[in-house]
């Protein structure tokens, strides 16, 4: 994050839309269209989260068992499917690979809704929240309904999904960044490459002589089954293999893989696209 920059929300949202418009106009049409229908499925499970008590309460009995922890980690998660259904777009110039992040369960999925509608009012109304919980579905319905009606005559347009995919993106991204639980590039861990993408590195013939494998330090004889990372540097794999079980990154460039941890992960794509602004 820059620091002469006053808002960092403001700049969350400069590097999704930079990134936004990098995307081809077939893969955006397609990328709204898939947006569309998560958002759809997501008002639906709001309006069955405002309008029936039980299912109210039991899911706010859950959000409230829950540690913090565990709430910045659903929207961590939350976070990192958004981005990586744009990663998927921005990669395949060719048709883009089906999302691979992994459904969220139902109950995860309406626990998350109702901290984000929660985070929304308070923010809203700082007040709200200071009613006792079993008047909170109320005040949540009160706050739909405001903010429905001043939506409502704005119909549902391309851009106005695509707007709300921005502010969601960036909402979910500075909150986990106030949690301080990654996704900020400054803690500097190291994380493991993820399995799937490691099994699916090519193996290449190594074709002239001369080259060394950085990781110890010896020659890559002519016509040895090598390594090759995406960034097209060559290790052994007796070599890499173990090196790719401690970190993401390639050993000459930095070049990060993929990993399975959610932080790890959501600080990669975040990378990807802020070297599309032209920053880090
Ligand atoms: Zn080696
Ligand atoms: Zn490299």
């Amino acid at each position: 994050m820059e620091e002469d920059h006053p808002n960092p929300s403001s700049s969350s949202q400069t590097i999704i839309i930079t990134a936004l418009s990098s995307l081809s106009p077939s893969h955006l049409s397609h990328l709204t269209h898939h947006l569309s229908s998560v958002f759809h499925h997501h008002s639906r499970r709001v309006s069955a989260l405002l309008s029936s008590p039980i299912l109210f309460s039991l899911t706010l009995h859950h959000l409230h068992t829950l540690s913090l922890h565990h709430k910045s980690l659903l929207i961590s998660r939350h976070l990192l499917s958004n981005l990586s259904l744009l990663a998927n777009y921005i990669h395949g110039h060719g048709s883009p690979q089906p999302p691979t992040a992994p459904m969220m369960k139902l109950r995860d999925l309406d626990v998350l809704l109702l901290l984000l509608l929660l985070c929304e009012l308070h923010q809203h109304d700082p007040h709200a929240l200071d009613s006792p919980p079993s008047r909170w579905r109320v005040e949540l319905c009160r706050h739909a309904t405001k903010s429905a009606l001043s939506l409502s005559n704005m119909g549902v347009s391309n851009c106005e999904i695509l707007i709300k995919y921005v502010e969601l993106v960036a909402k979910c991204r500075n909150f986990v960044n106030a949690m301080g639980c990654g996704g900020d590039g400054k803690d500097g861990r190291e994380v493991s490459a993820s399995v799937a993408a490691v099994v699916a590195l090519p193996s290449v013939e190594v074709s002239a002589s001369g080259w060394e494998c950085v990781i110890c330090k010896e020659e890559m004889r002519e016509g040895r089954d090598v390594c090759e990372l995406p960034c097209q540097h060559l290790f052994h794999w007796i070599c890499i293999l173990p090196w790719l079980r401690k970190r993401n990154t390639c050993p000459c460039c930095r070049y990060k893989l993929p990993t399975d941890d959610v932080s790890g992960e959501i600080e990669r794509l975040w990378a990807i696209f802020a070297a599309k602004t032209g920053g880090a």
